[in-house]
């Protein structure tokens, strides 16, 4: 059985990590989405009915293509959270996604867990990347999203240094694992459902990506994307992230 604290450990680092970082609070606090102890973070806002779909780990030749064929079906703009080495391999893959209007972050140059990373690395891995993206999209990046979730004050401030703001979710499941599409956006309408109750936006992460290699199967995560626009989308409006801050 996993707590609830468990369970956004899970979410953020899996298994192997959880194991090791289940020691202390503070390393709980360092890697569970809803602390707030090391700094604030982009979650959601207080507005329901909004909800922004975030796409993290690609650009992925195998599946972002079919995602973006997807958004725009439904004429829907998402965030895409873009691993810098996989953006310099696919440089039209990544102007593909901004010229369809999606919001393009920064989720580091390697994903290293940066809560365990000295600040001139995370400064690299940051920097390296925003450079690459914004030379290829010659969009400015504006939002960072800390790998697996691990952030401590200096992943944070180093982000902020760099003109970028920090973002976390308050939706995930364990879609890398590849459930069924099914199971994926059953969860993920459970989490919209408790939020809108709340009178909150739902911050959703899905992978299009895989940070060990590029081209992971992401096939589920994708299904489920367009699962949710097509359960949602009649009393819920898409958003990117911009629209928060
Ligand atoms: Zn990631």
């Amino acid at each position: 059985m996993l707590s609830p604290i468990a369970t956004g450990i899970y979410a953020g680092i899996g298994a192997l990590g959880a194991v090791g970082l289940a020691a202390g609070g503070f390393a709980y606090a360092a890697m569970w989405p809803a602390s707030q102890i090391f700094g604030q973070a982009l979650i959601a806002p207080r507005r329901a009915g909004e909800l922004a779909l975030t796409f993290d780990d690609g650009p992925n030749p195998a599946w972002t293509p079919r995602l973006l064929d997807i958004l725009a079906t439904h004429d829907v703009r998402a965030t895409f959270f873009l691993v810098g080495r996989y953006a310099e391999a696919e440089p039209e893959l990544v102007r593909r996604i901004a010229a369809a209007g999606h919001l393009i972050g920064n989720h580091s140059w390697s994903h290293p867990n940066l809560a365990l990373a000295a600040t001139l690395r995370i400064t690299e891995e940051l920097e390296r990347t925003s450079e690459a993206l914004e030379q290829i999209t010659g969009v400015p990046v504006r939002y960072f999203r800390p790998p697996f979730g691990g952030r401590r004050p200096h992943v944070l401030d180093t982000a902020r240094l760099l003109g970028m703001t920090p973002v976390l979710w308050n939706a995930i499941t364990n879609d890398w694992s590849e459930p069924s599409a099914e199971k994926i956006a059953k969860r993920l309408k459970t989490k919209i459902d408790d939020h809108e109750q709340r009178g909150r936006a739902t911050n959703i992460v899905l992978l299009d990506g895989g940070h060990l290699s590029l081209g992971a199967n992401r096939g589920p995560s994708v299904a489920a994307a367009g699962q949710i626009i097509v359960t949602c989308k009649a009393n819920h409006r898409f958003v990117t992230l911009d629209a928060w801050s």
